[in-house]
């Protein structure tokens, strides 16, 4: 394998039992059998094809704001798309390829008075995150700002779909099922006033620096929230998943170098000696506390990679 996805992307680009926590968020987990940068939609095609022919598990990893890796790593090939550009392909789309950041993306667009992602400032990760998750803020799903997406299936097709058809709901897509990877999105833009889309920015990265614990390692929310028609919540209970962690008495519960956020009980940060390990069994404790004392089961809203 090793050779021949050095015959790819060259040498440089391949690594061999690559640790990923660095290039996490939580800082935790073990390593990848390899890790591969690919740079243009051809090397991606490329791998993907040769990782299928293997029999090689084939995982992507954006800016691994989402995800908890298994302290004994992740099988297969870890891909990171340093694909980041973004154009604008008409006056009311943006294009931004999937390696890019969230931030880069609503800097890009509030720099040059388009109008639409703003209110996204402070989003971690990369867009192709974004679009797996269909990541949410202020009662918004990004999906809703989202007219095509680009994506490479696991036998290397490519294709180009609307929005409509890839399956997004809360906190889901149909990448889940496909494992297709995304290349790009098409979002929605219009013409708007630069400082006041900077305003707008300011104001979201003010209201999560009052509202998470933004010091500390952690993958955001941990849980998503409970959803009508879906769970069903007791009385006088707030539908939400850091709430009824809350009161099921987690906050600032801690195991070895894990806790529950003592600001934001939806958080779980590390201390830096955590391990995948510590953070399971935080999870597992609030799980059982919550099914316990009010009959709601909480689902993960970050992503395991490996056998965590
Ligand atoms: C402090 C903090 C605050 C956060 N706030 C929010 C928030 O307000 N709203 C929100 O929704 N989330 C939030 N998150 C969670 C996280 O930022 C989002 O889920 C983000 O969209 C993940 O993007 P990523 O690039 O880091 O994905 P990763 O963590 O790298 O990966 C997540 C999943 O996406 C898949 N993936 C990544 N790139 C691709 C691709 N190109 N093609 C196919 N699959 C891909 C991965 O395989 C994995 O399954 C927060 C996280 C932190 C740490």
């Amino acid at each position: 394998m090793l050779t021949t996805l050095t015959s790819i992307v060259g040498q440089a680009r391949v690594t061999a039992n690559a640790p990923l926590a660095p290039l996490t968020t939580f800082g935790v987990g073990g390593a990848a059998d390899w890790l591969v940068e690919v740079r243009s939609v051809e090397e991606l095609r490329a791998v993907v094809e040769a990782a299928a022919a293997a029999g090689q598990p084939l995982h992507v990893l954006g800016g691994g704001s989402n995800v908890l890796v298994s302290d004994a790593g992740v099988r297969g090939v870890v891909l990171r798309l340093k694909l980041a550009g973004v154009s604008q392909p008409s006056t009311d789309r943006v294009r931004a390829e999937a390696g890019l950041t969230m931030n880069g993306l609503v800097r890009w667009m509030i720099g040059r008075g388009l109008a639409g992602l703003e209110t996204w400032a402070g989003t971690p990760g990369t867009v192709g995150g974004a679009i797996h998750g269909n990541a949410h803020y202020g009662g918004h799903d990004i999906s809703e700002l989202v007219s095509t997406v680009a994506v490479v299936t696991p036998v290397g097709e490519w294709r180009e779909e609307p929005a409509s058809a890839m399956g997004f709901g809360y906190d889901t897509s149909r990448l889940f099922e496909t494992r297709e990877v995304v290349v790009w999105a098409d979002f929605f833009a219009a013409p708007g006033d630069p400082e006041a889309l900077r305003a707008v920015a300011r104001a979201s990265l003010a209201h999560r620096k009052r509202t998470q614990p933004l010091q500390l390692p952690s993958a955001g929310c941990v849980f998503q929230n409970p959803l009508p028609g879906r769970d069903v919540v007791p009385a006088g209970i707030p539908w939400s998943s850091g709430a009824l962690v809350d009161r099921a008495g987690l906050k600032a519960a801690r195991v070895g170098g894990a806790q529950i956020s003592p600001v934001h009980a939806n958080f779980i940060v590390t201390n830096g000696a955590a391990t995948a390990a510590d953070i399971r069994a935080l999870i597992e404790q609030a799980k059982q506390a919550v099914r316990e004392q009010f009959g709601v089961q909480l689902r993960e809203e970050i992503v395991y990679l490996g056998d965590v």
